[in-house]
């Protein structure tokens, strides 16, 4: 097949690529370069069926392809809320112009959703059934409510013009090709202990996410787009769950580090608690992550090493 992955030079975006090439298909990235680089996709520049565009999603598009893969919008916290106005544009402009090229191709169209439409969740774990519990106003709301609305507009293209979606609901996913100054937890706290620099943890380290390593989720992303059981939406995560204080112990067991930890206060809005419920996945998709945090862990210190 030939197929469309935006945002394809980011951190899942190249881990998907890899993978659809080695699958043996065609393959074109489009990317803004926001918080992707073009080195994630250094080393697919002589395949003859990669081809790397420099393009936002905000613009309009136009592409023959069989498959869609919408990537593109940036996930940590601190470069979202950057400049929050264009992250909301990227969220639904991106997703109403993957899903008309996806009705005027016929192509199926998948999208990258979050656990973030569960907000600060009353319901624990989440399952997809959980409208979640959402501040429309506050730092985190360009992220949250415009991948929100995609998934509205997924559903109403999907209901109207017989789009042929598929919504995956992502839960935190680490590893490798995360940008050392990314922001992200697991990012923050490698480098943070690879350097000896003290490890920040926000509010008292009690809060918890559930951490997936990335190639299993990509596992998952292609189950979800190759079967008819569902459109989804569909969680992938581990359901393991850990405090911040937990991750930064094991990080710095794995590291071998001698870096403190210290506090800083927490951001408005951060959800207290975060584990998917995966029954649907289990049952539709017959997937399960099998890569424990350690595991996963070790994998992205041994990157991180060849970076900081
Ligand atoms: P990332 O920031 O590494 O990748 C995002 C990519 O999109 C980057 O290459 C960036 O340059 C590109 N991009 C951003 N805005 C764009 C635009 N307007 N036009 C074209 N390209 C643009 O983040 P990631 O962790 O790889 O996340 C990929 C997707 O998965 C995002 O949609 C994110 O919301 C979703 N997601 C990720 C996680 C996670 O834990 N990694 C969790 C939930 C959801
Ligand atoms: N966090 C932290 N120290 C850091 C970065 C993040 O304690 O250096 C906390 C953050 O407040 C949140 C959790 O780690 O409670 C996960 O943060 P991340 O930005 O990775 O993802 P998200 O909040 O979007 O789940």
């Amino acid at each position: 097949m030939r197929i469309l992955v935006t945002g394809g030079a980011g951190f899942l975006g190249s881990h998907l690529c890899d993978r659809l090439l080695a699958d043996g298909h065609e393959v074109v990235a489009i990317d803004n370069f926001f918080t992707g680089r073009k080195s994630n996709l250094a080393h697919l520049a002589a395949n003859p069926r990669f081809e790397l565009v420099r393009h936002d999603i905000i613009d309009h598009f136009k592409f023959e392809v069989d498959q869609i893969y919408n990537l593109a919008c940036p996930a940590s916290p601190p470069h979202y809320q950057y400049n929050p106005i264009k992250t909301i544009k990227t969220s639904i402009l991106g997703a109403i112009n993957c899903l008309g090229l996806a009705k005027r191709v016929r192509a199926r169209v998948f999208q990258a959703s979050t656990s973030e439409v569960y907000g600060d969740p009353h319901v624990h774990p989440q399952p997809e059934s959980y409208w979640g519990h959402v501040n429309p106003i506050g730092r985190r709301s360009c992220y949250d409510e415009g991948k929100r609305c995609a998934e509205t507009l997924f559903f109403d293209y999907h209901r109207e013009h017989q789009v042929d979606i598929r919504v995956v609901r992502i839960f935190n996913t680490y590893g490798p090709r995360m940008l050392a100054d990314d922001g992200r937890v697991v990012s923050n706290f490698i480098v943070q202990a690879l350097k000896g620099s003290p490890l920040t943890i926000y509010g008292d380290g009690s809060q918890t996410r559930s951490f997936c390593y990335v190639d299993d989720l990509i596992e998952g992303f292609v189950r979800l787009m190759n079967q008819t059981v569902t459109v989804g939406p569909v969680n992938l995560g581990n359901p393991g769950e850990f405090t911040m204080l937990e991750l930064a112990q094991h990080v710095l067991k794995l590291t071998k580090s001698k870096s403190k930890i210290v506090h800083h206060p927490l951001p408005p809005d951060d959800p207290k608690q975060r584990r998917p419920d995966i029954t649907l996945a289990k049952k539709a998709l017959k997937w399960q992550p099998k890569i424990p945090l350690d595991e996963g862990l070790k994998r992205t210190i041994a990157y991180f090493k060849t970076q900081v």
